[in-house]
């Protein structure tokens, strides 16, 4: 294939934010194409645990994996505090899922309602008319020859490479840079062990520093005997490697010593784990999943975005060919559409992670064993991004503090709890028009600045 091919949409990585948008682009009569430099073996092989929400597929309305795509039905999550005495359990249905078998079936609908698919092709740059960008410039990696896709409206939904968003013009706001310290570097292996595992159903999340500081180690069961077990460490603080810290202080632990039968798969790779991008969209111009942030600050779980941003993406589209504007103003909706739902969680989450990654394992401890925030609490704040925490503790202060240990962790929380209000609260006042978008940035940064500096951020 040679020259230029003209299409409605292109669509530049077909992991879980691009297949789910190639998926419901299908639904429509526009003329699109997804492209991706993997082979079929290979689709959404990115490492990952594996793990997800049953309610990301349900609110969308993704069909949910089945038969091979599904490894084992998850029923809720067991937290950990550093010395293991102390375990929230919070409760909720979700799914360890065979990635490669679920992107196959997500992508090859979509070819059946009529997308483009091609695979092993690689996006080497934005292709731009003057100042508009009009496409794609990509090479078939087994002819090897590059040529133009043009499409009205380029999607770039590549994760951590945005091979097109980091070459958009820098005065493009959607070409936004992510600071080491607002992403996890994670590595993880499927080990199959000697023992069935105990109560398989439940995911475990370890919180502890010495482990996988500024983030989590995890113990996700994903059958009777395999598990698929990692950790993610905050990027850009100089810990150790997570490849060091697996091999060191994880498969020294009594669950692995002399249990691995064998190890399926290997590797790791980069989430980031902040607010979403300022922008989604510039013209003719849209970013999606973890290309544009749109990850869980505080777990790391971006499947689940990945899918509602790309869901949103979808009408947003369907609209600007209604309309015919493909400028930043047509495509704007997505941004209200996002940062009024999800965007807003995320950037109270942000908060809430920053101050997570500043406490130490005694801190965590207290918090853990003093249930100041229980399950119900967890859940709430990890669906609400509103802090649900046993702030009454606060009331008793003045009657008990001699007799606490922590005061101080505790009015930080109460403190946290309310910027995470106003970092929310500043999500739902997005602007409505992409002339005010400068100034609500300053402010949000404001916001930013503020918190990092009445909590002790350091990073
Ligand atoms: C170790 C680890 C564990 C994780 N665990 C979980 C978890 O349990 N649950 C969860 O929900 N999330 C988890 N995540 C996060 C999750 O993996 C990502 O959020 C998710 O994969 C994002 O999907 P995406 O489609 O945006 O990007 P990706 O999955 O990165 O897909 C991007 C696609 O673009 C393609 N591409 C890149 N560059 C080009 C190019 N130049 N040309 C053509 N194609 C290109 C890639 O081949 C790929 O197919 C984890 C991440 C890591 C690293």
């Amino acid at each position: 294939m040679s020259g230029i091919e003209k299409y409605d949409v292109v669509i530049v990585g077909l992991g879980p934010a691009g297949a789910t948008l190639s998926y419901f682009l299908g639904k429509t009569d526009l003329k699109v194409i997804g492209i991706d430099m993997v082979s079929w073996t290979q689709v959404w092989g990115k490492p990952c645990g594996d793990a997800i929400g049953a309610h990301h597929f349900e609110e969308i309305g993704l069909p949910e994996p089945r038969g091979s795509e599904l490894r084992k039905r998850v029923d809720g999550i067991l937290i950990y505090s550093p010395s293991e005495e102390h375990i929230v359990k919070v409760d909720g249905k979700g799914y360890m899922i065979d990635r490669g078998e679920l992107g196959r079936r997500v992508i090859s609908d979509a070819q059946k309602m009529g997308v483009t698919v091609r695979l092993r092709t690689q996006a080497l740059r934005p292709y731009f008319e003057g100042n508009s960008l009009k496409g794609v410039m990509v090479r078939d990696l087994d002819k090897g020859k590059p040529y133009v896709i043009e499409a009205k409206v380029v999607v770039d939904a590549t994760g951590n490479s945005g091979v097109i968003r980091r070459r958009l013009p820098e005065e493009w706001p959607v070409n936004e840079k992510l600071k080491s310290t607002d992403s996890n570097i994670a590595y993880r292996e499927v080990i199959e062990l000697e023992d069935n595992i105990e109560r398989p159903n439940y995911i475990r999340i370890y919180l502890n520093k010495e482990i996988a500081p500024g983030g989590y180690w995890w113990f996700f069961p994903e059958g009777n005997n395999v598990v698929n077990t990692g950790l993610g460490i905050q990027g850009g603080r100089g810990y150790k490697l997570p490849t060091e810290l697996f091999k060191e202080k994880l498969m020294n632990r009594p669950e692995f010593v002399r249990k691995v039968v064998k190890v399926y798969r290997a590797g790791g790779s980069t989430v980031p784990t902040r607010r979403p991008a300022n922008t989604l969209v510039w013209h003719n111009f849209i970013g999606i999943g973890d290309n544009a942030f749109t990850v869980n600050p505080v777990h790391g779980g971006g499947m689940g975005y990945a899918f509602y941003s790309a869901y949103l993406a979808s009408k947003v589209i369907l609209r600007a060919f209604e309309t015919g504007d493909f400028t930043a103003k047509g495509l704007w909706d997505l941004n209200l559409s996002y940062m009024r739902t999800l965007g807003s969680k995320q950037a109270s989450l942000d908060i809430f992670r920053m101050f997570l990654q500043e406490l130490s394992n005694e801190e965590i401890e207290f918090g853990i064993k003093n249930r100041i925030m229980d399950a119900r609490g967890a859940y709430e704040t990890s669906v609400t991004g509103e802090l649900k925490a046993n702030l009454g503790l606060l009331d008793k202060l003045a009657v008990v503090l001699r007799g606490i240990k922590k005061p101080l962790l505790l009015l930080k929380l109460a403190k946290v709890a309310d910027y995470m209000k106003k970092a929310k609260e500043h999500y739902l006042k997005y602007p409505d028009d992409p002339t005010a978008l400068n100034r609500w940035i300053f402010e949000l940064n404001k916001i930013y600045e503020n918190f990092k500096r009445d909590i002790g951020v350091t990073f």
